[in-house]
C-alpha cells in the first residue's frame, strides 16, 4: 500500500532541480515541430495548493520554489510561465506538478500519457487534466507498464521517472525498467529523478548506469546541506540518458546560482556532470 502523497512536499528544493531540468528538456522538444510523447511513470496529482493543510504542515516549498523571485530568473522563464498559468489570479497559491508543467508546453501534435497508483492521487491527476484531451491517465504500476509504450509512434519522447523510493528495492527496480525500455527505444531522452537520504545507496545507483552500457548520461545535483548520517533527504538528484545538447551548459550556469539562493548557512551544493560520454 502506497502512503507517500506529494502534496506535503509539492515545490520543495527537489521539486525546483527536477522541474527545471524538466523544462529545459520540454522547451529542447518544442524546437521542432515533429510530435513528441510526454511519459511520466509517477504522476503525483498534477497541481498542489501550497496553502492547504500537508502544503503547510512541512512548509517545505518556503525553502523552494518560494525563494525564487520571477523576476530575478530570467533564464527560467518558462518554468514561472508554467506556474503563473496554474495562478491565474497572481501570486503563487498553486505549484503545478510535472503532468501541468508537461501540458504547459503540449502543442496540439503532441501526447502525454500519465501513470499514477495511489487511488486518490489519480483522481485529483485526472481532475487536474481533463481540460487536455491529448493527456492519458492511467491508473497502473509505470514498472509494469512502460515498456508496452515503448517506442512511441511519434519516436521523439521524453519518459521521466519520480518514483517515491518508498521500498528500497525501488533503486535496483528503476535501474532495470531503464535499462529494459532504453534496449527497446534507445533515442529516448530518460530523466531519473533520485533523493539522497543514503549516499552509498546513490554510488550504487551511479555504478550501475555507468556499467549499463547505455551511452550519453549526465547527473545533476542540488544539495541543501552535505551527506549526513541522520535521517531525511539532504540533497537530490536527477540522471539524464539523452539529454537535450544544451542541458549541461544551461545547468553549469542555473545550478551555482540556485545553491547559493537555497543555502542556509549549512553548506548548500550542486553537481553537474557526465556520467558517460556519448
Ligand atoms: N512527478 C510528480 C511531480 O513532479 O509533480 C511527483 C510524483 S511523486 C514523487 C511519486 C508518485 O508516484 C506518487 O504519487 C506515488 O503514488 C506514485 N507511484 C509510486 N509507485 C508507482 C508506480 N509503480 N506506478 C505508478 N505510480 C506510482
Amino acid at each position: 500500500m502506497l502512503s507517500y502523497r506529494h502534496s506535503f512536499h509539492a515545490g520543495n528544493f527537489a521539486d525546483l532541480l527536477k522541474h527545471i531540468v524538466l523544462t529545459e528538456i520540454l522547451e529542447h522538444l518544442i524546437k521542432k515541430d515533429k510530435p513528441f510523447d510526454y511519459i511520466d511513470t509517477h504522476a503525483g496529482a498534477g497541481l498542489y495548493d501550497l496553502q492547504s493543510d500537508q502544503a503547510e504542515k512541512l512548509g517545505e516549498f518556503s525553502n523552494g520554489i518560494g525563494q525564487l523571485k520571477p523576476e530575478q530568473w530570467p533564464a527560467l522563464a518558462s518554468y514561472f510561465a508554467a506556474i503563473s498559468r496554474c495562478n491565474p489570479k497572481g501570486g503563487l497559491r498553486f505549484y503545478p506538478g510535472s503532468p501541468l508543467i508537461a501540458s504547459h508546453f503540449m502543442r496540439p501534435q503532441d501526447r502525454a500519457t500519465l501513470y499514477e497508483l495511489h487511488p486518490t492521487d489519480f483522481k485529483l491527476l485526472s481532475q487536474n487534466t481533463r481540460s487536455n484531451r491529448r493527456i492519458r491517465v492511467l491508473n497502473q504500476d509505470s514498472l509494469e507498464g512502460l515498456l508496452s509504450l515503448l517506442p512511441p509512434a511519434s519516436r521523439r519522447a521524453l519518459v521521466l521517472m519520480d518514483p517515491s523510493y518508498e521500498i528500497k528495492s525501488d533503486y535496483d527496480q528503476v535501474f532495470k525498467v531503464l535499462k529494459n525500455a532504453h534496449k527497446k527505444f534507445a533515442t529516448g531522452t530518460y530523466a531519473l529523478w533520485y533523493p539522497v537520504v543514503d549516499r552509498h545507496r546513490i554510488r550504487k545507483l551511479e555504478k550501475l548506469f555507468i556499467s549499463s552500457g547505455i551511452r550519453n548520461i549526465q547527473r545533476f545535483e542540488l544539495g541543501l546541506e552535505p551527506d549526513s548520517a541522520e535521517r531525511g533527504m539532504t540533497s537530490s538528484g536527477m540522471i539524464v540518458i539523452n539529454p537535450p545538447w544544451t542541458l549541461l551548459e544551461q545547468m553549469k550556469t542555473l545550478l551555482p546560482q540556485l545553491a547559493d539562493t537555497l543555502d542556509k548557512g549549512k553548506g548548500a551544493f550542486y553537481s553537474c556532470d557526465t556520467l558517460v560520454p556519448e
